[in-house]
Order: C-alpha cells, then structure tokens, then sequence
C-alpha cells in the first residue's frame, strides 16, 4: 500500500496580526518580483490593455537586472508596478482574482518555515499592515493559509537535528525550550538592550552546561530552561549588565555593515562599493563628513546621527522593536543558516541596525531624539534590505562568513559593542 502523506499541522503566530491597508508600498518597492513559468503564462493569457488602454504595447513582463535570465514584473518610471492601480488596488487582482496574480504577490507577506512540529505561518514586517495583538489573529485566514502553506511559492526547512554552534546538535523540541527562554526575556517590563544581552549570556550559559552534562542528561537544554524558567533570570540580567558598549567601535561597524548593503544594491562595482564603505566607516567613527543613502533616500551627516539619543527604556520606542524580534525569533528563519547561537547574535545585529536607522532617520528630520514614528519604518528597512526579501541571508551560508560569526558570537566584548548604546556616555 503506498505510504499515506501526513500533513504537517499549520502553527499560527500567537501576537501577530495582518490586515493590509492598501497603501500600494508593496507594488512601489524596488523589489524585483519573480516570476515563475505559469505565473508569466497567465499574466501574458490576459490583455489587460482592455480595462487599462495605456498597458497597450508594453511589455509587461520583463528580465530582471538583477538576473537577466529570469523575468520580472515590468515597473513604471515613478517605480510602480504596472498593474497597480491609482487607488492602489492590484489590476491582475480586481479582475481575475488572488489566485491569478504571480505566486510571490499571493504569498506576500506571509513567510513559512516547515518543522517536525509544524508549518509556521510568520509575517513579513516590510509593510505598515502589521499589528500587534494576541489569540493567533491569523488564524481567520486559515483555510486560505492552509492551501498557500501547502503550495508555497517559498519556504524554508527545518529538520529533528538543529545546529546549537559548530560543536553541538539539539533537537528540535530543545531548540523550542531554548527558544521560549529567549522569549520570556524578551518580554516587555525591563530595558531593551539589557535584555538582548542578557538573551547572549543564557545562550553562553547553555553552551557551558552542554559541555559539563554532556552524555549525563537526556535533552539538556529542556532541562536548562525550566530551570531557569523556575528560578527567574535575575542573574543571568546581573552579568549581562557588565557588558560595556564601545560606540566608536559600534558606529564604525554599522556603518560599514550599512554601506556594504547599499552598494551591492546600488549595482556599482565591488571595488567601488568597498572603498565607499571604508570611507564611510572611517567617517562615521570620527563623526566627520556625510553619506548618501539609497535606502533612506537622504544625506547622512555623521556628526548628527552620533548624537542622536535611543532611550532603551522607553515601552512607546521598544515594544515594537521586542514585537519584531519575538516574531524573528518565532519564525525560525535563522536557524538554517547560523544554528541557534550565531542566529541570536544575528538578531542582536538586526536589533543594533534598526537603532542605527532610527538614528538616522532622526538624524535627517533634525531631531535630537528617537521618537516612536521613526521605529516603524527602521523595522521595514531592516526587514526589507537585511532579513527577508532579499539573498543577503545567504551571505550566512558562506563558510569563512560563519566562522567569523561564531568567533564574534564567543566575544562578550561583541554583543556589549553592538547591543548596547553609548550615545548618551559617547564623548
Ligand atoms: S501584480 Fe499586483 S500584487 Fe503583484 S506587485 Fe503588481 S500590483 Fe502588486
């Protein structure tokens, strides 16, 4: 008898919500959607200049110039996708209907992680559609989730064994309770950075438990965590609060990290790229001169951004910022490529940028402080530009990029530099 296939269960996020606002961002991104075969089939089946006469002649599906031998969705000259609408409904949408537009539009914003557990359904927070809110919001969707989970244009896998770092494997199920020990310090009532640091020091500690247990107890880190689940984490936050920041050392690591990204997606050449970042890295450390940037679409001056103030106690600033986390964390998305240590030193490196763009963002407006309406839109630059929607997490793939990781990740120097803010004790 041919083997029956059990369909994994779909697992909803418990604090997430989605509602889109149709305020047409997604379709204006400069985004190159892909298109897959049957997705240009349906596209090309349809003249669509009948319902939108200027679409006559154009060619709407065109290579991308990221990858000129795959296709794309063609963009107006303002950078809006041609179907889009003035009232910023989707064209292929209002027409034929969700399941006639390309599968990437269909699944976006949803991202899926298959695991022993489970199909996790996370969202994309690269869109002002997000909210926060409990009882698994999501789930008013779930048939229509179901069958994109089951079909998914994109998605990624997790198996029983989970890299905890180079030397150790866990299972799955101890990956979870490693997880929920992160999560319960990432819960909103004390300081922001002190918690992503101490989140550092827990993951230290296991690393030591691992090697003294190692043999003695069955699914260690189950039993690491409901210990310290019993016993509170207050001084696992004690060592944390050890960890100094180092600003200069912070601002020219961003910085550098920062301009890298921008001149891969600016198409200059590497060489090129490289030296604009090392310039930029040297500014940004001296506090001297500016940078332009494609991503915030303004000069940054320096000097300004060094002095702009993060206050990492303030719930109106951080709570948005451990919503995001919480769902990076929940999604899995980085256990694939770093395993469980270098992925939380990852986020603590995604926390550190959306601060550095917050900054910035302040910077540009003129303001001395971050405010809460500059949180917002540094999350969606650092999920769009760092996290999902783009190949940068497959520079984590790479060996050397790895092992660079894991050393920085044994550095406590390293999480204190980049995790912590100095702009108030910076000279
Ligand atoms: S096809 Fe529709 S959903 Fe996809 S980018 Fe264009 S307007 Fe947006």
């Amino acid at each position: 008898m041919p083997e029956k296939k059990i369909s994994l269960p779909i697992i909803f996020p418990e604090e997430v919500d989605y509602e889109c606002t149709q305020c047409g961002k997604c379709c204006s991104n400069p985004w190159e959607i892909p298109l897959k075969a049957d997705d240009i089939q349906r596209i090309r089946s349809v003249d669509w200049s009948e319902s939108k006469p200027e679409l006559k002649g154009q060619p709407l599906v065109v290579a991308r110039k990221s990858s000129p031998d795959l296709m794309t969705l063609q963009r107006r000259a303002n950078g809006k996708c041609v179907f889009l609408l003035d009232d910023n409904r989707c064209l292929v949408h209002a027409e034929r209907g969700l399941e006639f537009k390309p599968q990437a539009c269909q699944q976006f914003p949803y991202v899926f992680t298959d695991t022993p557990k489970g199909k996790f359904v996370g969202v994309s927070f690269a869109t002002p559609g997000i909210a926060s809110s409990n009882s698994e919001p999501l789930r008013r969707y779930e048939e229509r989730l179901t069958k994109l989970a089951e079909k998914p244009y994109h998605h990624r896998s997790i198996q029983d064994k989970v890299t905890f770092n180079p030397d150790h494997e866990i299972s799955f199920d101890e990956a979870l309770a490693l997880e929920a020990g992160l999560l319960d310090l990432l819960e909103p009532g004390f300081d922001l950075e002190d918690d992503l640091i101490a989140g550092g020091v827990y993951l230290e500690q296991f690393q030591h438990f691992l090697s003294e247990t190692r043999g003695v107890t069955d699914q260690p880190a189950i039993a690491f965590s409901e210990g310290w689940r019993r016993i509170g984490y207050r001084r696992i936050r004690e060592t944390a609060s050890k960890y100094k920041p180092s600003p200069v050392a912070q601002r020219s690591f961003l910085t550098n990290f920062v301009m890298c990204v921008e001149a891969a997606y600016s198409g200059g050449s590497s060489l090129g790229g490289m030296s604009r970042a090392f310039m930029a890295q040297i500014g940004a450390s001296l506090k001297i001169g500016s940078v332009q940037l494609q991503s915030l679409d303004a000069a940054l001056p320096f000097a300004a951004h060094a002095s702009v103030g993060f206050d990492s106690s303030n719930r109106r600033i951080t709570d948005p910022i451990r919503l995001y986390l919480r769902h990076v964390i929940y999604r899995k998305r980085l256990i694939p490529y770093c395993g469980v240590k270098m992925g939380y030193m990852l986020l603590c490196i995604y926390f550190a940028l959306i601060r550095w763009f917050a900054q910035a963002t302040a910077a540009v407006r003129g303001s001395a402080e971050v405010e809460p309406q500059d949180i917002a839109e540094s999350i969606e630059t650092v999920e769009m530009y760092y996290v999902l929607h783009t190949r940068f997490d497959q520079v984590f793939e790479n060996r050397l990029i790895q092992s660079l990781l894991n050393k920085a990740a044994n550095q406590k120097l390293f999480l204190g530099m980049i995790v912590r803010s100095g702009t108030k004790d910076d000279a």
